[in-house]
């Protein structure tokens, strides 16, 4: 009986998801200086999508061609694997990092994968984040600190599909915590 009562909130949540992924993909969204943030909750299980113009985060959108923008490229595939730096999930939660997806279209070797290039001169990264928690109850949000290592950022466009609901906000420079 409690199976069954919990069902509707996951179809909910799916919907929510697909709806949340259909309108990340709408042509016009690479913006300098802004990036898009999806986040989903669903039972013990968190799952954060980055979508950033690759100028955001490395201060060009091309293969590297010097050893600076290597560089730059291993540090930034660094700081996003490593994902404590850039995410705070409640502590209380006990949420553990299971895995980290990292994808462009602009060919970045490394452990970055290749994916189809846009033609227009810009490049994305795509970054995927999955988390399981101990304690999901006592999940209730999530700091993020993507600006303070990526200063190029300025604005982050959040959603979140929590059980509590949908919402959207802008994370700024001074505002960094996401609940629900
Ligand atoms: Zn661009």
């Amino acid at each position: 009986m409690k199976i069954h009562s919990l069902l509707p909130a996951c179809v909910a949540l799916a919907t929510a998801f697909a709806s949340l992924h259909a309108q990340a993909h709408e042509p016009g969204a690479h913006v300098h200086g802004v990036a898009e943030l999806r986040v989903v909750v669903d039972g013990p299980q968190l799952q954060i999508s980055l979508e950033s113009p690759l100028d955001n985060l490395l201060g060009f959108e091309h293969v590297p061609r010097t050893d600076v923008q290597r560089t730059a490229v291993r540090q930034m595939a660094r700081t996003l694997r490593d994902a404590g730096d850039v995410f705070a999930p409640t502590a209380a939660a006990h949420c553990r990092l299971t895995t980290v997806r990292l994808a462009s279209s602009a060919a970045l070797g490394e452990s970055i994968e290749a994916t189809p290039a846009d033609g227009d001169g810009h490049a994305d990264l795509d970054a995927d984040f999955s988390w399981t928690c101990d304690a999901p109850q006592a999940l209730a949000g999530v700091d993020v600190d993507l600006m303070r290592h990526f200063p190029n950022l300025r604005r982050l466009k959040v959603q979140v599909a929590a059980p509590s609901g949908q919402r959207a906000l802008d994370l700024l420079p001074g505002r960094r915590s996401v609940t629900w």
